[in-house]
C-alpha cells in the first residue's frame, strides 16, 4: 500500500507527470479472434458425458478432452470455486493467471482465453458462455470470475490469524491433485497454482487498492462454460468461504457443492487443438 503521508516532497512537475496518457500494456486486437459462433455450433446437441459433484470444502479433478466443453455449475446455493487447469499429459504446463490478467483484465468473461505457462503460452480453454455476464462491474468496481486473487491457503491464514485451517482451496486442491495424478502430497502441492476464482465477486478498494470480496451474485443454475483447446485437467475447489460474503479459511460460512459437467460435441469439424507458442527461444 502507498504511504498516506509520503516523506518525500512532490517535484514541481508532479501534476504534469501524473497527467501522462494511459497506454494499455497488451492490446489484444492482434490475438486470434475466437469464433464463438463455431463453438456454439459444436456445443449444439453435445452429449453430457460426465457429471462430477464437488462437495463443499473439498476439491476434485476431472479430465476434459480437447474440443469438449466443461460447465462449472452452481447448485443448491451461492458458492465460489477456485479453479486450476493443467495439460493432462504434462502438468508442468498449467494455467497462468498473471498473463491471463495482463491480456484480458482483472475479471474474465465470454470470449476470453485461459492461457498456459511458459514456454507453452497457449489457450488451455476458451470461455464460451457465462450466465453472469449481465453483472458487469458494480459501483464498487467489483465483478465476477477474477484472476487477481491467488487461492485461499493455510500459510496466509497462519500469518494473519495464527490459526491452522486444513480445508482452504490450496489444501483441497493439493489433496485432489495427489489423488488424480497419483502423487505424494508434498509433490502434488507444487502443482497447485494461482486460480481463476469462478463466481467470486472481487475488486480493489478505491482508497487503499486492497483486494476485496463481497457476496457472489451466483445462483443455482448459473454456469461458466469452457471449451478445452487441448486435453486438460480441471481442479476445482468448493471454497470454504461459500459465497465469500463474509470470511473464508474457516468453517463459518455456509457452503454448497459445485458441479462440473463434461459435454462431448457430435463432431470436432472445424476444431483444431491449440499448438504451443511458436517462439523459437
Ligand atoms: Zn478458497
Amino acid at each position: 500500500m502507498k504511504h498516506q503521508h509520503p516523506t518525500h516532497p512532490e517535484p514541481t512537475d508532479a501534476q504534469a507527470r501524473r497527467a501522462r496518457p494511459v497506454v494499455v500494456c497488451y492490446p489484444t486486437e492482434t490475438l486470434p479472434q475466437l469464433d464463438l459462433a463455431a463453438s456454439a455450433a459444436r456445443r449444439e446437441g453435445a452429449e453430457l458425458l460426465q457429471r462430477l459433484s464437488v462437495p463443499p470444502r473439498s476439491a476434485a479433478c476431472i479430465d476434459v478432452p480437447a474440443g469438449h466443453f466443461a460447465r462449472i455449475v452452481s447448485v443448491e446455493g451461492p458458492q465460489v470455486g477456485d479453479l486450476n487447469i493443467w495439460n493432462s499429459h504434462n502438468i508442468a504446463e498449467r494455467f497462468y493467471s498473471g498473463k491471463t490478467r495482463a491480456l484480458h483484465g482483472t475479471h474474465v468473461g465470454t470470449g476470453d482465453s485461459l492461457w498456459s505457462s511458459f514456454p507453452f503460452m497457449r489457450p488451455l480453454a476458451h470461455i464460451t458462455c457465462d450466465t453472469l455476464d449481465w453483472y458487469g462491474y458494480d459501483a464498487d468496481g467489483g465483478s465476477v470470475h477474477d484472476v487477481i486473487g491467488t487461492r485461499c491457503d493455510p500459510y496466509t491464514g497462519r500469518l494473519l490469524s495464527g490459526s491452522d485451517y486444513h480445508y482452504c482451496c490450496h489444501s483441497n486442491l493439493t489433496r485432489a491433485v495427489a489423488e488424480h495424478f497419483d502423487l505424494p502430497p508434498e509433490e502434488a502441492e507444487r502443482h497447485v497454482h494461482d486460480v481463476l476464482n469462478v463466481f467470486m465477486l472481487t475488486g480493489f478498494t478505491r482508497d487503499t487498492h486492497q483486494y476485496f470480496m463481497k457476496a457472489s451474485p451466483v445462483r443455482p443454475g448459473d454456469f461458466l462454460e469452457l471449451e478445452a483447446q487441448i486435453d486438460i485437467t480441471l481442479g476445482l475447489s468448493a471454497c470454504p468461504g461459500g459465497d465469500c460474503g463474509a470470511e473464508h479459511s474457516s468453517d463459518t460460512a455456509q457452503c454448497h457443492p459445485l458441479v462440473i459437467e463434461i459435454y462431448a460435441p457430435k463432431t470436432l469439424t472445424g476444431f483444431t487443438p491449440a499448438p504451443p507458442n511458436p517462439y523459437g527461444r
